[in-house]
């Protein structure tokens, strides 16, 4: 299979994906292609912007995520804004923090991820994965990335995703259902 680009430039997404796609050839995105602005409405239409803009610069078929978590108590925001929630250049340290400050411990939560994939003759295909669970009492755990340490899957009760090992969360995390329809879909001969 030829190799596919993946249009990101966060390294913890990237080593999520050559986990999740073992048969996959993924290539990084070459530093000269451009990061486009994340305006869209809806995370489909953010991980179509990100892979668009990669098959463009890159001429390769190329694949992107968009994710975030949703929070009831927030009336099911930060949403397609998570990377932003405490300020357009918040590191995963703040928009925790606030997560943390504004939903009660014990409130739902879902995770969500889009992945778009993107060949250079124009063909573009979506698959989701979601993971429900609740908040935390006080963040824990040094694993996973962004908002883990608060996120307590309904698969382990007693855990927070950052005290799952990389398998445990693989096998029930957002990007972990949403890589295996791509890699479903990538076997069954139908990407570029
Ligand atoms: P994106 O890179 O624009 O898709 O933004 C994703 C946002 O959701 C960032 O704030 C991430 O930290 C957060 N996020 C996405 N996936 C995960 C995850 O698996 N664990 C924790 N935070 C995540």
């Amino acid at each position: 299979m030829s190799s596919i680009v993946l249009a990101t430039r966060n390294d913890h997404k990237v080593r999520e994906f050559e986990r999740l796609l073992p048969g996959v050839a993924i290539a990084p995105l070459p530093a000269s292609a451009p990061t486009p602005e994340e305006t869209g409405a809806t995370y489909a239409e953010n991980a179509l912007i990100k892979a668009r803009s990669a098959a463009q610069a890159t001429g390769e078929p190329s694949f992107a995520d968009d994710s975030g978590i949703e929070a009831e108590a927030l009336d099911w925001r930060p949403g397609v804004y998570t990377a932003r929630f405490a300020g357009p250049d918040a590191s995963d340290g703040e928009n925790l923090a606030k997560l943390h400050r504004e939903a009660p411990a014990g409130s739902r939560a879902r995770y969500v991820c889009v992945i778009a994939y993107v060949s250079p003759d124009g063909g573009e295909e979506l698959f989701e994965g979601t993971c429900e669970g609740t908040l935390a009492e006080q963040p824990a755990g040094g694993g996973g990335f962004g908002y883990d340490p608060l996120f307590v899957p309904v698969e382990f009760p007693d855990r927070t995703m950052a005290e799952l090992t990389d398998e445990q969360k693989d096998a029930i995390s957002h990007r972990g259902k949403a890589a295996r329809a791509l890699a479903a879909w990538l076997a069954g001969g139908r990407g570029a």
